[in-house]
């Protein structure tokens, strides 16, 4: 089965959808591309890229999403990375790559109206030398291809926050892993085949959990609305016109839902959500408790990565009884916590979190084979968060180790001088790291986005924090910004601010 989708005005319904998945399957077949291939998506959430993501599946390639913020050098590095010969693009993000697509076919989708006007893009045209989709496509009455081998399999990009975006590329799956991902898919996203399910689908498809959220959602929901662009209160009037009853978010969602106005967010009716899930960032606690206060107990978060998929999931209960929290272990997944002697760390300590998941088939790094081995030990995998687990296995996230301050030789977790800092009126966002230091080996080092109005400085804040952090984690610098870089995923690239704490130095 597969859903209606809608967007804007337009709406593709089942049978459709499902034709014109066979269709472009037949074309991929056309362009060149065998099983185990790549081929490579720049799309905004459109249609166009459900139908291209099952129509790979359906001959046994994969599709590959590309963040379509990236710049064209990184874009580049993801189309040479992966060997995709074949391009998908929407025209606005295809006509900047132009000349850099020497020897690939490149198919190029028209912008629709409804993401034009959300972004306010002027006109654009697909660059020359692109075929049309609709072209591209075979008619009507063309057979549909045979089903490739392996079904599905994958090779999806990291989010590239900690460094360049890896290629995280599986084994096929084999019906084991999708008997274990239909326990997952329920469990940690809410999408019980037994239930009615309409998805709001506002987050960015080319991150791994949207993607994974969205394409599940395809086979099991009654119809799919994409929103082209988050914005808050449309959200809100989307869900009361469809009567959503699920949706994947980010916690960068809930924080512009709860500026909305009092009088606007009493205006919707909401009462349709049944399982609303965030995760792939931190949620500070107190935007958790406001989300549930005002949807009631439908919020849920779950804890994952594009290596590992889900990890652990909760409900509202767990969240509001263990703050902090991203949950306990999903249906098919083993947890671990290492220390740092190597052996299981105890109940509260804090080590490496290594995952096995029965829902995943093995993977290597595109290219990189051994990176991956790097991070194995005995059929675990870890993808370098810190954690602990609490005496009834519900885990709490320190922080990723490649993000960890080791000042005068003790560790510190910039997410809780994070916390810390959220906590402070007139903080609206803020970004912590560490910085070289002659004395300590490194330095905490804040960058913080004030509401505007509010009148911060920095001695203030360093001031405030005394209140709720040892002296060694307070941070020496704090710089300000009127607008930190947030992916759409809800991470902050630490890598651009770096880049700019060190472009103001030097
Ligand atoms: P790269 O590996 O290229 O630096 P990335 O690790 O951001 O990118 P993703 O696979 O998109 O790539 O993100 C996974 C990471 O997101 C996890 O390892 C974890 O650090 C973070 N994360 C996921 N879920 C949560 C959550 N619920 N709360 C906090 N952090 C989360």
């Amino acid at each position: 089965m597969t859903a209606t989708l809608l967007s804007g005005n337009r709406v593709m319904q089942p049978a459709a959808f499902e034709r014109e998945i066979e269709r472009a399957a037949a074309a991929m077949q056309s362009s060149g591309v065998a099983p185990g291939d790549a081929v490579a998506l720049l799309l905004r959430n459109d249609f166009a890229f459900f139908v291209a993501s099952l129509a790979a599946r359906w001959i046994g390639a994969f599709a590959t999403p590309i963040n379509w913020h990236a710049t064209p050098d990184e874009i580049g590095y993801i189309l040479e990375d992966s060997g995709a010969r074949l391009l998908i693009a929407h025209d606005d993000l295809a006509a900047p790559l132009a000349d850099r697509l020497a020897g690939m076919t490149l198919v190029c989708v028209p912008t629709p109206a409804e993401i034009a006007a959300a972004y306010r893009l002027p006109p654009s045209t697909a660059p020359a030398g692109a075929m049309a989709w609709d072209a591209w496509l075979p008619d009507e009455a063309s057979p549909a291809p045979p089903r490739g081998p392996g079904g599905a399999s994958s090779l999806i990009y990291t989010s590239g926050t900690t460094g360049k975006p890896k290629g995280v590329r599986r084994r096929p799956f084999e019906p084991g892993h999708l008997a274990a991902q239909a326990q997952i898919a329920v469990h940690g996203y809410g999408l019980d085949p037994a239930e009615t399910i309409r998805v709001l689908m506002t987050g960015p498809m080319y991150h791994s959990a949207p993607n994974a959220y969205g394409l599940v959602s395809a086979e099991l929901a009654e119809k799919i609305v994409l929103e082209p662009r988050f914005d808050a209160e449309e959200l809100l009037a989307l869900v009361q016109q469809h009567r959503i009853t699920h949706m994947h978010v980010v916690p960068t969602m809930f924080v512009r839902l709860l500026k909305l106005p009092e009088k606007v967010r009493a205006g919707y009716d909401l009462s349709s959500l049944r399982f609303v899930v965030h995760g792939a960032a931190p949620c500070p606690t107190q935007i958790k408790r406001q989300m549930i206060d005002w949807w009631g107990p439908v919020i849920h978060e779950y804890y994952g990565s594009t290596e590992t998929g889900l990890v652990t999931g909760h409900g509202s209960s767990d969240a509001l009884a263990r703050p902090g929290t991203v949950g306990r272990a999903l249906p098919g997944v083993t947890l671990r916590v290492i220390g740092e002697d190597g052996k299981h760390a105890g109940t509260g300590e804090a080590g490496d979190i290594h995952v096995r998941s029965e829902a995943v088939p093995d993977f290597t790094y595109h290219g990189h084979p051994d990176e991956k081995s790097a991070l194995e030990q005995a059929g675990f995998v870890t993808v370098g968060d810190i954690g602990w687990l609490d005496e009834d296995g519900y885990l709490f996230l320190c922080d990723r180790r490649r993000d960890m301050i080791i000042s005068g030789g003790v560790n510190i977790y910039p997410a809780e001088v994070e916390a810390a800092l959220l906590g402070i009126g007139g903080v609206r966002d803020c970004a912590v790291f560490g910085i070289p230091d002659p004395e300590f080996g490194e330095a905490v080092c804040a960058y913080v986005e004030p509401d505007e109005e509010a009148t911060l400085d920095a001695a203030g804040i360093q001031r405030s924090l005394a209140g709720s952090l040892s002296r060694y984690k307070i941070p020496k610098v704090v710089r300000f910004e009127t607008h930190l870089p947030r992916e759409d995923s809800g991470k902050i690239f630490k890598r651009r601010l770096r880049e700019a704490y060190w472009a103001n130095e030097g």
